[in-house]
């Protein structure tokens, strides 16, 4: 099956709105449109992975339009149009991500289909693609998590001042019988709506601390080891109990795991989410501020759970190069983080220019592509012996 994203068009020029249209369709996209903010509302029901937005338009201004993505929590991308100066149309995307909106990039008017395509081909719109999309039912996902068909890859963290290997995160994968290699895009969000996230939740732990403390003196790892835990583990009483037991079966220490959770992880109920997270820090473990910056984490948070760790959003740390707004939102993370006591790693370092502007910058850790690409526990060796060589020419 083809899925057409779709992008919501919100112009009070009709004649541009048709001519976007066309273009975006053409193209494989789907899309839906309005010429009044007021509309607002209507166009979200479409559920747009990407909102297309004039900033100038007569009756509710692109301003007021943002304020309002925020509060509905808007979890597409942006993309700011207008025949503004540029002055303007960088303070209208500081004002989207200072909120938490996500700024996919920015259109001067007038521009032309190829530049509106050429917009789509960022890196941060390629989840956003027309892609072929498997039809996965509840009953497979239940059926491969059942029959250990969830694997693993692997993600090194270093330390930016020598690059030292400190740690790694698991990621899941699943590796279908029919469809070869998923990856979380495809079903961690089928997951998470249908009871299935604490059966993959404990698969994933299960499996990582089996293959950690199985590898972890041949690679002379002695790091800690990170794991994504979903929304509904916030809600789960027993799981800090769970977990400890899950890691005295394997003679892991507490203290070597570090659990990864974003804001949507404390949802409806913060006193119970207070009482799990609070109890796994007494039992030893580490706990870290996933996707910070992003408005699914937020300063409140920080400020009343116990976090070790906060990690800044990969969106900030990419764009920090050309973007000035996310170079400040790097920055200030990593004060915030600093003075709160927490460790501040920065996930989504993907070149070296990147790495020495963190490390000047002050931030403790990193991870992306530039360290190293998730991988199976198997290739943890050779990845090992490259970086040797490679961080030399780093520190
Ligand atoms: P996340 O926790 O924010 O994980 C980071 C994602 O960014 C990973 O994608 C990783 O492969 C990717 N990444 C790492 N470095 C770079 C980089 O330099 N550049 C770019 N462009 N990307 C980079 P992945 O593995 O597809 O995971 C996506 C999301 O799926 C994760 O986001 C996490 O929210 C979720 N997830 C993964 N594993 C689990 C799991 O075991 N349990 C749960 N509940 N969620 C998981
Ligand atoms: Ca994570
Ligand atoms: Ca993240």
């Amino acid at each position: 099956m083809i899925k057409r994203p779709c992008v919501a068009l919100l112009d009070d020029d009709l004649a541009m709105c048709d001519f976007m249209s066309e273009v975006l369709q053409a193209a494989g996209y789907g899309t839906v449109m309005a010429h009044d903010g007021r509309e607002l509302a209507t166009l979200l029901v479409a559920q747009p992975e990407l909102l297309i937005l004039d900033i100038a338009m007569a009756h509710m201004d692109g301003i007021e339009v943002i304020r309002q993505l925020a509060a509905a929590r808007f979890s597409g991308r942006l993309v700011i149009v207008s025949g503004h100066s540029a002055a303007m149309l960088q303070s209208a995307k500081l004002l989207a991500e200072l909120q938490g909106v996500r700024v996919a990039g920015i259109l001067t008017k007038p521009f032309r289909a190829e530049n509106l395509l050429a917009m789509l081909q960022a890196p941060e719109l390629q989840a956003t693609k027309p892609r072929l999309l498997h039809e996965i039912s509840l009953d497979d996902l239940a059926r491969g998590i059942e029959n250990n068909e969830l694997v693993l890859h692997y993600q090194p963290q270093v330390a930016l001042t020598d690059g030292a290997w400190v740690g790694v995160e698991a990621l899941v994968r699943w590796q279908h019988p029919q469809h070869g290699l998923l990856y979380p895009d495809a079903f961690i969000a089928l997951a998470e709506t249908s009871g299935l996230a604490l059966p993959l939740t404990r698969k994933v732990i299960n499996l990582a601390l089996e293959e950690c403390m199985r590898n972890a003196s041949s690679l002379g790892f002695t790091g800690t080891l990170s794991i994504n835990l979903p929304p509904v583990a916030m809600t789960d009483l027993t799981f800090p109990e769970a977990v400890l037991a899950a890691v005295d079966r394997v003679g892991c220490k507490a203290e070597k795991i570090m659990f990864e959770v974003t804001e949507t992880s404390v949802p409806t109920d913060p006193t119970r989410a207070m009482d799990i997270l609070t109890r796994l820090r007494l039992k030893g473990f580490a706990l870290s501020i996933d996707d910070f910056g992003t408005g699914h984490s937020s300063l409140e948070h920080l400020q009343n759970f116990p976090f070790s760790e906060l990690k800044i959003d990969l969106v900030f740390v990419r764009a920090a190069e050309t973007d000035a707004a996310s170079r400040m939102i790097v920055e200030s993370s990593i004060a915030l983080g600093r003075q709160l006591g927490l460790k501040v790693l920065a996930e989504g370092v993907e070149n070296e220019a990147s790495w020495h502007w963190l490390r000047n910058a002050g931030c403790e850790l990193a991870q992306g592509y530039f360290i190293a690409r998730p991988m199976p526990i198997e290739n943890m060796a050779a990845w090992q012996l490259e970086w040797e060589t490679r961080r030399l020419s780093l520190t």
